[in-house]
């Protein structure tokens, strides 16, 4: 039986501020809690922070995503040093004078593996949560083809460091998370949910973990314009970025985007015994002496 599952929404600067605030009502309407992984340079935006601040109220946990979660924050987290990693210090700061607390639960933009040095970072700044971990992702569909995208990462919550409980994002070659569901599109995106349910109902220490984002809950949603044509340079994995083709798959029309997301949270709601969690909850419980 399945114990704990976490439902996590990313939020980016591209998303229509006010989007934020109503997938956290459609969410707590359900009394669905869910931790929100929020780039904190959003904190001080002024269109963005009323529907920030609030989401505590709410019920939701806030957690850390970066600070403007750019390129420059992904190479530092994955490979910097020192000042380099700055960003995590200010981002917590901010966090602190927003939310008159310390941030708990972190997640690297795109997933990115975590260097020694960010890891060393994010205890010292007393995060106990990581999320940025995707088991066996493939690194060739991810947004940083040439790194190792934590491809042999154990697939179960862990210490990742002293205090510091990582919380894989559910994953089997993809994420269990938006560009999959908007990709594999409705029907196969619950087969592909259930495989994973079907896999953590063997394991009690195992902790379904899915990823959305805000917009994937509004059906009248108006999807970013696409920033790049399709064209050969497509299909080159760019450093920065990968395979772009890969955007070009994924479902766009809003109303069948909001028909994905409803079959994903009724199939988590579905699951026997299933008890949402925020992150936050997960740290230091069992699941951080546990392989
Ligand atoms: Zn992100």
């Amino acid at each position: 039986m399945t114990s704990s599952i976490a439902i996590t929404v990313d939020v980016h600067a591209e998303d229509r501020p006010a989007d934020i605030s109503r997938a956290a009502a459609w969410l707590a309407e359900r009394g669905i809690p869910a931790t929100f992984f929020v780039p904190s340079a959003l904190f001080e935006h002024a269109s963005f922070r009323p529907h920030i601040i609030r989401l505590p109220s709410l019920g939701f946990e806030v957690g850390s995503h970066g600070h403007q979660h750019d390129y420059i924050e992904i190479r530092a987290l994955m490979r910097g040093a020192g000042a380099d990693l700055d960003f995590l210090w200010r981002s917590h700061a901010l966090y602190q004078d927003t939310f008159g607390s310390a941030p708990i639960s972190f997640r690297s933009p795109a997933w990115c593996p975590l260097g020694p040095s960010a890891i060393a970072e994010l205890v010292e700044l007393g995060y106990r949560v990581d999320s940025s971990a995707t088991p066996q992702r493939l690194p060739i569909f991810s947004s940083t083809p040439y790194a190792n995208t934590w491809l042999f990462a154990r697939r179960t919550p862990y210490e990742l460091a002293p205090g510091l409980l990582e919380v894989p994002t559910s994953c089997l070659l993809l994420p269990a998370a938006s560009p999959t569901w908007l990709t594999l599109r409705r029907r196969v995106s619950s087969a592909f949910l259930r495989l994973l349910l079907w896999e953590a109902r063997r394991r009690a220490d195992r902790v379904p973990c899915v990823q959305l984002h805000v917009s994937d809950f509004v059906p009248d949603a108006s999807p970013p314009p696409l920033e790049e044509a399709l064209g050969l340079r497509s299909f080159l994995p760019r450093r920065d970025g990968g395979l772009r083709f890969k955007v070009f798959l994924r479902e766009r029309n809003p109303e069948r985007v909001y028909a994905i997301t409803l079959g994903i949270i009724e199939s988590l709601r579905g699951e026997p015994g299933a008890r949402f969690v925020l992150l936050r909850d997960l740290s230091g419980s069992a699941l951080c002496h546990s392989d």
